[in-house]
């Protein structure tokens, strides 16, 4: 599985927080998802827990 953060994003950093392996802030202040396949829990929690429904997977 792949993730994908969208336009919502309001750069709470929660995601980052919960799977660093997976997500980053990045100079402008959203998350980013790296391009990588993870099977990763943490993933699917930062996913469920974002406010903003902002991370997606492919
Ligand atoms: Fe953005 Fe959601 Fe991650 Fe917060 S949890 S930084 S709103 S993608």
């Amino acid at each position: 599985m792949k993730y994908f953060v969208n336009e919502n994003c309001i750069g709470c950093g929660l995601c980052v927080v919960t799977c660093p392996e997976v997500f980053e802030l990045t100079d402008d202040s959203v998350a980013h998802a790296r391009d990588v396949e993870t099977g990763d829990p943490q993933a699917a929690e930062a996913m469920e827990n974002c406010p903003v429904e902002a991370i997606e997977e492919r």
